[in-house]
């Protein structure tokens, strides 16, 4: 998928904070991240109420099962609270997983060892696959890390970044040539960490 296809305004949460998106089911993953409340926007927290989460279930999957090319897509059920707050620790993990830090401060660290995840493993003639397994939201969550995995393979998932302010999380896909980009918006980022580090230089002196 390249930008500028349409696809792009659909990816609801991602598309709040007016990023570029990361191609095919990166995607996914992507706005899944996004669905938090950053930066100078600062929308809301869009797992932080049951309607908001489900209004971005709906929302997102439609996307995803119209972007889908692994066959993985799948309209799932309506969100509980549990799920709601199952979602919210996962993309608490998955943070971690990806960027080495949490995004709440206030993660909870009880039984973080125990989350696992089965995929199952597949044979046909187009080869040896992968798929997401599982019932309900754990599907969803299990098809978020493959779709991970995938990008660690093809080389992409490097190029999806949080953002590198003290402040922002926001994740953004970094299409520069030599995938050097840290913030997500340099102009808005960028530049309250250079007035920082020049404040913070000027002071030393
Ligand atoms: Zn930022």
């Amino acid at each position: 998928m390249t930008e500028g296809t349409g696809r792009y305004m659909a990816w609801p949460a991602t598309t709040r904070y007016g990023l570029s998106v990361a191609p095919g089911n990166l995607g996914l993953v992507q706005d899944f991240l996004n669905t938090i409340t950053e930066g100078t926007i600062a929308p809301p927290d869009l797992l932080a109420t049951l309607d908001s989460a489900q209004e971005w279930a709906d929302q997102v999957t439609e996307q995803w099962i119209s972007i889908d090319e692994l066959g993985w897509a799948k309209t799932l059920p309506r969100l509980t609270e549990n799920d709601r707050k199952a979602l919210a620790a996962f993309r608490d993990r998955l943070f971690e997983g990806l960027f080495g830090h949490s995004h709440s401060e206030t993660a909870s660290r009880a039984g973080r060892n125990n989350l696992t995840y089965r995929p199952v493993l597949t044979v046909s003639t187009e080869g040896i696959g992968l798929r997401p397994d599982g019932e309900g939201w754990k599907y969803f969550e299990t098809a978020l890390l493959l779709i991970c995995h995938q990008g660690q393979i093809e080389g992409v998932l490097r190029r999806m970044k949080s953002c590198k302010s003290d402040t922002c999380d926001v994740v953004f896909y970094d299409r520069s040539n030599n995938n050097s980009a840290v913030w997500h918006d340099v102009k808005v980022c960028g530049n309250r960490a250079n007035v920082r580090a020049y404040r913070e230089r000027a002071a030393s002196h």
